[in-house]
């Protein structure tokens, strides 16, 4: 079933393997129709995590992302709409030379032939040393059916010691019995075992440690010696996890099954143990600072649907030793000033999300104009910076109607709206979205250079169709907001800030920055958030190294020197 944490323990898995000096290359297998998650519900999927090349894919992308800080892309996702669309596509073209096209040999074909191009896919061309291959849903359904043979045909084609087979389980802990049960388990095994599948590793996910009377019965009735059956119970944390399975002896146990221990590189492996687990110590150790962000989002209920975000403050708070309490609220009957003040009452910081439709709008513009009128550190995600753009022009400019195009198309002042021109320049048409990584230039001298450390041009990930109307740039600018990040050759808006002399802490993004955080190299616009959340608590953390790299003050500030 979903959601019992595959995800994790798969790129939990590849970390291990990578952490020993192997090159790993993940890949998700989808069973669904889609072509990509694009289109799916947030609220039944959780987000859309966006690849650098602009792939829309599900949310366990991005956890392999993170906990292997590697950049994935198309090749590591695939769905069974991409699988059928090719075939299709290949028969119309009449690329099977008048031969009927099957499920086998041909769907299972183009399954083995995505796994054996990702494993050609290393640097330089080279041959990567596992492929990792996450397969979604559950044994016996019909949707995945097709790569579970295909993983089948792998196997016997590559021979003995290229696969290494790994189930994960759940075991069953009625309350009213108090006890485990390996049942369910076992049936699912043998559904497994009927596609003609012999996992070689077990892992059984449950709520409190496996017993090892349970642990024995699985390994009897599905041939996997108990060294290779392994506990994956609940933890304080995910990122125990890797250490977990290698005192359990797994890391070692593919190696054996995989015949790689020669390639295993130990120096290297010491190194990146010691650095996860520091994290890992920092991440349970108490925390100095406390403070609480407001997140106003439409899928406030869901916490999945800003994965992302979650993940990004939780690096920050490692990072800077705080303890962050994330309030997400439901802005969709917050139409007035007094709402949003007992609605932000107690938030150090404000975080409006991306999002699409018009549902919560007004009070999310409502949240920008309480964070920017009490000084509240504020960070604006994709439509959270929309939402800054129409907040200014409304109450500083005094433009009252300004809008996006997405929700007024008759707006007299379309601040925010669809550009097909520029969406042409992209090379994209429009309707279509602008998706993946871009270059962005940092104007030098503003918050944003100060975060990005002066770098000039950043790369971030976009996922959006509408932008700041380039009619009212200079409107804008002139108004005080300052365009600090921008298209390096076109007139498209990708982040803007308040000067320091107006705000301690305002600034938004076009792209979304918590795409690109991880566990240890956090995203800077997070992380200058969270600090300046900290400093307004306790003005003496503007002084320790942390502060003096995270917080701008008016003394660290030339543009508020420069423009005074
Ligand atoms: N709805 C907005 C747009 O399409 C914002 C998108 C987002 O927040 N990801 O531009």
């Amino acid at each position: 079933m979903s959601g019992l944490g595959k995800g994790i323990f798969a790129s939990s898995l590849a970390k291990l393997m990578q952490d020993k000096g192997l090159t790993v290359a993940p890949m998700k297998m989808e069973g669904y129709l889609n072509i990509d998650s694009g289109t799916l519900n947030p609220y039944r999927h959780g987000e859309v995590f966006v690849l650098e090349d602009g792939l829309e894919t599900d949310m366990d992308l991005g956890t392999y992302e993170r906990i292997l800080n590697q950049n994935l892309n198309r090749k590591n996702f695939i769905t069974a709409g991409q699988i059928y669309t090719e075939i299709l596509e290949r028969e119309r073209r009449g690329g099977y030379l008048g031969r009927d096209v099957q499920m086998i040999p041909h769907v299972t074909g183009a399954v083995k032939m995505k796994i054996r191009e990702l494993a050609m896919s290393g640097p330089k061309g080279q041959q990567v040393d596992v492929v990792f291959v996450e397969v979604g849903g559950t044994a016996g359904d019909y949707e995945n059916s097709f790569y579970i043979e295909a993983l089948r045909e792998l196997a016997f084609e590559e021979g003995d010691g290229s696969t290494c087979f790994v189930a994960l389980t759940y075991i069953i802990e009625p309350a009213i019995l108090g006890e485990q049960k390996s049942k369910a388990a076992q049936l699912g095994m043998k559904r497994l075992m009927e596609a003609g599948i012999q996992p070689h590793i077990i892992a059984c996910r449950a709520k409190n440690p496996v017993t090892t009377k349970v642990m024995q019965k699985i390994s009897m009735f599905s041939n996997v010696p108990s060294k290779r059956v392994f506990s994956l119970h609940d933890r304080e944390s995910i990122y125990v996890i890797p250490d977990a399975m290698r005192s359990a002896g797994l890391d070692r146990e593919i190696l054996s099954i995989l015949g790689l221990h020669d390639r295993v590189d130990a120096r290297a492996e010491d190194i990146a143990r010691t650095t996860w687990n520091s994290f890992a110590r920092r991440l349970a150790a108490p925390r100095d600072h406390h403070i609480v962000i407001g997140i106003p989002g439409k899928y406030a209920a869901l916490r999945d649907a800003y994965a992302s975000i979650e993940k990004a403050i939780e690096h920050c708070a490692v990072e800077l030793g705080a303890q962050i309490d994330a309030r997400w609220l439901d802005t969709s009957d917050v139409a007035s000033p007094e709402k949003t003040a007992q609605l932000l009452e107690g938030c150090d910081a404000v975080i409006v999300p991306g999002g699409f439709g018009t549902r919560g709008i007004e009070g999310k513009i409502h949240c920008v104009e309480y964070a920017r009128t009490h000084r509240i550190p504020f960070l604006g995600i994709c439509l959270g910076f929309q939402m800054a753009v129409i907040e200014h022009a409304r109450n500083v400019l005094g433009l009252k109607t300004a809008n996006s195009t997405e929700f007024d198309t008759k707006s007299a002042y379309p601040v925010i709206s669809e550009l097909p021109d520029q969406k042409r320049i992209e090379g994209i048409m429009g309707g279509t979205m602008r998706l993946g990584s871009q270059d962005v230039a940092i104007t030098p001298s503003t918050l944003a250079s100060f975060l990005f450390g002066g770098a000039k041009v950043v790369r971030e990930r976009f996922r959006h169709r509408y932008e700041v109307d380039p009619v009212f740039i200079d409107r804008l600018e002139v108004g005080g907001m300052i365009f600090s990040g921008r298209h390096p050759n076109h007139p498209i808006m990708q982040v803007l800030e308040l000067p320091i002399s107006v705000h301690p802490y305002f600034i938004g993004a076009q792209f979304h920055p918590e795409l690109v955080s991880r566990p240890l190299s956090p995203q800077p616009m997070f992380m200058g958030l969270v600090a300046a959340a900290i400093a307004q608590r306790e003005p003496a953390f503007a002084q320790t190294p942390a502060g003096l790299r995270w917080v701008r003050s008016a003394s660290t500030s030339p543009t508020a020197a420069s423009r005074s």
